[in-house]
């Protein structure tokens, strides 16, 4: 499967924004956001400031699309499935990516990134319901059961990152951090979702 292999604090220097992609370095001083707030580059800092309509739409895609760990024709694959479905588009494409396994684990905690999420599903660390799924993409249902499997439950990076994990952060998640267990309740509301980004660019953009 292709992937981003580039240097992802860029990515955040990029959009002015903190996309938390590495995890614990992400809540330190060590992020260089903290000392470098400009796109990257030999031009990052003298960049012109006025940005065209499609230059903005363009930058609300890439922040979603990045904060997910997505490439472009796997988001524009779910934009087209949220574009099927009743209601808000950029709302149903949100609640799309939020539904995604790798997406899951790390909320849940198990993992301190969304991209140490999807290696613990690639490398088949993780149970839902009663069966291994080793599928980032997999969409999970309200009401299922999202776990550690047997043998991966000494994993360091699981025990670390639940450490730093507050008790209770989303409302659509339950975890029993003793069981390495956790239940996505219901698919939250758009409301709910902490991500800093305007969706319905995203639609306007892609309706050109
Ligand atoms: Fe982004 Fe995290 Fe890198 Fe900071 S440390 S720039 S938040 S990926």
């Amino acid at each position: 499967m292709a992937r981003y292999t580039g240097s992802v604090c860029k990515l955040c220097r990029r959009e002015k924004q903190k996309l938390m992609l590495k995890g614990q370095k992400c809540f330190t001083e060590k992020c260089p956001i903290e000392k470098r707030n400009y796109a990257p580059g030999q031009h990052g800092l003298s960049r012109r400031s006025k940005v065209s309509e499609y230059g903005i739409q363009l930058r609300e895609k890439q922040k979603i699309k990045r904060s997910y760990g997505l490439l472009e024709t796997q988001f524009r694959n779910y934009f087209e499935k949220a574009s099927r479905q009743k209601g808000r588009t950029g709302e149903n494409l949100v609640k799309l990516l939020e539904r995604r396994l790798d997406n899951v684990v790390y909320r849940l905690g198990l993992a301190p990134s969304r991209k140490s999420a999807r290696q613990l599903v690639c490398h088949r660390h993780i149970i839902v319901n009663d069966g291994l799924v080793d599928i980032p993409s997999f969409l999970v249902m309200p009401g299922d059961v999202i776990k550690v499997r047997e043998k991966s439950k000494k994993l360091d990076m699981i025990h670390s990152s639940l450490k730093r994990m507050k008790d209770s952060l989303y409302s659509w998640l339950t975890i029993d951090k003793a069981k390495l267990s956790g239940v996505f309740l219901q698919i939250p509301e758009r409301s709910e979702i902490p991500l800093n980004a305007n969706e319905q660019l995203v639609v306007e953009l892609y309706s050109k």
